[in-house]
């Protein structure tokens, strides 16, 4: 517990795993109403970012921590112990992550415990008791995190037992209705919060096709081919990955992620698609056959809607996103 100074009569002050979806509004909203004070913490990865995050703190006027754990949630979404929700989402381990980065930073922002806003059987895997018993014990909070809209449901936490908040004042929300939910948020003049999941893209089916690939591909991806493979078409020709870019802003998108073993490729004479090419490994080069293979789909994608051949093409240049001839 961080001491803070504070009097026995001092306000004690909660972290929140702040995500701008409905749940954590309330949770926010709710330990206000219970006299405390709030801190958010949002997380940052390949998968997720925080923009959602950051707009409800500011209309509720909260102090939101910006945590990027990308590394440590490639790891989990590689190998989750917990396996894996409806598509590539680990939310156990995930949430289990993010409760253990909170637990980790709790005592610098000078909280007490850490609170979720979980409710108890809201999602039938992640959040049923067995879940919610797991994410507490594989995070190390134990005790320390409270779920204040499931409370009065699950066991006492060492926040209600040492009367930093009152149990009473928490709720018993449980269930897939989100009902209960609506109706306080509306009771209590929240009018806009994110959709339920809204954002993180590991629970999107076709975002999922491409991520299982490339970890089929490529067991040690990181955090650049994901965001590569999420900024356009993808093909995969031998060990080499192509996206294409399918309007200006993925093209512009594509230069901007391109490491400087990729090839960026586009058609010579006309205006279209752009092209990033990244073999694997990183050390290696596309070979022929890839440019080859590059050049049909930057045809058949393009406006000619035929295949092109390696010499029709150009080679973007980077900084000023100027064409220069391929070699
Ligand atoms: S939906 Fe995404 S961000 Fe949320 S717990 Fe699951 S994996 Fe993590």
């Amino acid at each position: 517990m961080a001491e803070n100074g504070k009097g026995s009569c001092a306000k004690r002050r909660a972290l929140v795993l702040f995500s701008g979806g409905l749940d954590s509004v309330l949770a926010v909203e709710l330990l206000r109403r219970c006299g405390l004070e709030v801190t958010g913490m949002t997380f940052t990865s390949p998968f997720f970012g925080s923009a959602a995050a950051e707009e409800a703190a500011a209309r509720m006027g909260i102090e939101l921590e910006v945590v990027d754990i990308t590394s440590r949630h490639l790891e989990v979404v590689r190998r989750p112990r917990y396996g894996y929700g409806k598509n590539m989402n680990p939310c156990i381990d995930c949430h289990a992550l993010m409760v253990r980065v909170a637990a980790e930073l709790m005592d610098g922002l000078e909280a007490d415990f850490i609170a979720t806003g979980e409710v108890l059987g809201e999602r039938p895997k992640s959040q049923n008791r067995q879940a919610l018993d797991l994410v507490a014990g594989a995070s190390g909070a134990g005790e320390l995190l409270l779920r204040p809209l499931s409370a009065r449901l699950l066991p006492e936490t060492r926040p209600e037992k040492e009367g930093w908040v009152d149990r009473e004042c928490l709720l018993d929300l449980s269930g897939r209705s989100r009902r209960r939910q609506m109706d306080l948020a509306e009771e209590w003049g929240i009018g806009e919060y994110q959709s339920p999941a809204g954002g993180c893209l590991l629970t999107d089916a076709s975002f999922s096709g491409r991520l299982k690939e490339l970890m089929s591909r490529v067991p040690a991806f990181d955090g650049s081919d994901v965001e590569a493979v999420r900024a356009g078409r993808i093909f995969w020709s031998g060990s080499t990955l192509i996206v294409l870019g399918r309007r200006h802003e993925e093209n512009m998108r594509l230069v901007e992620l391109a490491l400087p073993s990729d090839r960026l490729l586009r058609e010579r004479d006309a205006p279209g698609p752009t092209a990033l090419l990244r073999a694997y490994p990183r050390s290696a080069s596309p070979n022929r056959r890839e440019i080859a293979e590059a050049a049909r789909l930057l045809g058949v994608y393009g406006k000619g809607k035929k295949p092109l051949a390696p010499r029709e093409l150009v080679e973007v240049e980077r900084r000023r996103g100027e064409a220069e001839p391929a070699s």
